[in-house]
C-alpha cells in the first residue's frame, strides 16, 4: 500500500478555512484524530468499501475513513467547509466525492450506491430524522451498516432494552430487524466547541426482517402503544382495529403497558394485524 499523504493539523484547516462552528447547523467538530480513527474503525475493514457521510464539516472524520482504505460520498450543507474538502479530495485522488447540499433531500442511495456503510458525526438537529428515513427504507436496506454519533440519551433510546425509562418506538424501530449497540461513548469535551450533553456512536447492522410483518402496521401499533404508554394496552390499542383480539389470541395480558412489551411482542401483534 502507499504511503498515507501527510495532512495539515485539522485545527489549521479549520483555521485557514475561518470555519467558526455554527450551531444553527449542528457545528461540533471532532479533531482527536485517534478518536476519529477508532470511530472508523466501528463498521469494520474499509478497505476498498464505499461510505456515505453526512456532514464531514472540515474533514477530520471523512480523512480517517480515506485513511482507513474507504472511498467516500460526503454530503455538505456548508459550503463555507468545501474548499477545506476539496484539498482532501486531492490529497486522496478518485476517493472522496463531495456533494454540496442538504442530507435530509438527496437521494443516499443514488449517490453511494448499493452496499455503502453509512458513518457520521450527526448534526443534532436532523440526526434522528436521518435514521428514521435509513431505518424505513425497503429491506433488506441498500445501505450495510449504520455507524452513527448521536446525543448519548438519542442513542440511548435507540438500544433501549424492553422495561427500560428509553424503551419506545425508536428502540423498536431500531431493533425488529437489525441489531443495534452503543460502540463508544464520547465524551463532551471531545468537540470543539463542547456540546451541552455526553455523546456516543450507535452502529446498527441490517438482519432478516421477521416474516409476515407489514412494516406500517407495527409503526401504527407502536405509536398507539406509546403514545399513551403509561395506560394499559387495553386502553392505548383500543383505536386500533383488531390489536385487542391479537393480544388475546397471543395470550398478552391487556392490563401489561407499552414499555413491558418486548419487540418480539410488538412484532407478534403487529403480524396478526397484517394482511
Ligand atoms: N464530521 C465533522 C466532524 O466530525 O468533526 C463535523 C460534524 S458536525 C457535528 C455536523 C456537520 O453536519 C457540520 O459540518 C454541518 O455543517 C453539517 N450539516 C448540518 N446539517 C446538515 C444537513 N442537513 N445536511 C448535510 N450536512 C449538514
Amino acid at each position: 500500500m502507499s504511503a498515507l499523504p501527510v495532512l495539515p493539523p485539522l485545527r489549521e484547516v479549520i483555521a485557514a478555512h475561518g470555519l467558526n462552528a455554527s450551531k444553527a447547523l449542528g457545528q461540533n467538530f471532532l479533531l482527536d484524530e485517534q478518536l476519529l480513527a477508532r470511530i472508523a474503525a466501528i463498521p469494520g475493514m474499509l478497505e476498498g468499501q464505499s461510505v456515505y457521510e453526512v456532514g464531514p464539516g472540515p474533514g477530520g472524520l471523512t480523512r480517517a475513513l480515506l485513511r482507513a482504505g474507504a472511498n467516500v460520498v460526503a454530503v455538505e450543507r456548508d459550503r463555507r467547509c468545501l474548499p477545506a474538502l476539496a484539498g482532501l479530495a486531492e490529497a486522496f485522488p478518485g476517493r472522496l466525492r463531495v456533494i454540496e447540499g442538504d442530507a435530509m433531500a438527496v437521494d443516499a442511495r443514488e449517490m453511494a450506491g448499493e452496499g455503502a456503510h453509512i458513518v457520521a458525526n450527526l448534526p443534532y438537529n436532523v440526526g434522528t430524522a436521518l435514521l428514521v428515513q435509513w431505518l424505513s427504507s425497503g429491506w433488506r436496506p441498500w445501505w450495510a451498516s449504520l455507524t452513527l454519533m448521536f446525543q448519548q440519551e438519542v442513542a440511548e433510546r435507540i438500544v433501549a432494552p424492553v422495561g427500560s425509562d428509553h424503551y419506545g418506538r425508536l428502540a423498536i424501530l431500531s431493533q425488529w430487524r437489525s441489531s443495534a449497540r452503543i460502540a463508544m461513548k464520547v465524551h463532551r469535551s471531545a468537540f470543539t466547541p463542547p456540546p451541552k450533553v455526553m455523546s456516543a456512536v450507535v452502529h446498527i447492522t441490517p438482519e432478516d426482517a421477521p416474516a409476515g410483518v407489514d412494516f406500517k402496521v407495527l409503526e401504527r401499533l407502536t405509536a398507539a402503544a406509546f403514545g399513551q404508554r403509561r395506560k394499559m394496552l387495553r386502553q392505548s390499542l383500543k383505536g386500533v382495529p383488531g390489536a385487542l383480539e391479537a393480544l388475546a389470541r397471543l395470550d398478552i395480558n391487556p392490563e401489561r403497558r407499552a414499555e413491558t412489551v418486548s419487540v418480539p411482542e410488538f412484532v407478534a401483534v403487529a403480524r396478526e394485524l397484517s394482511v
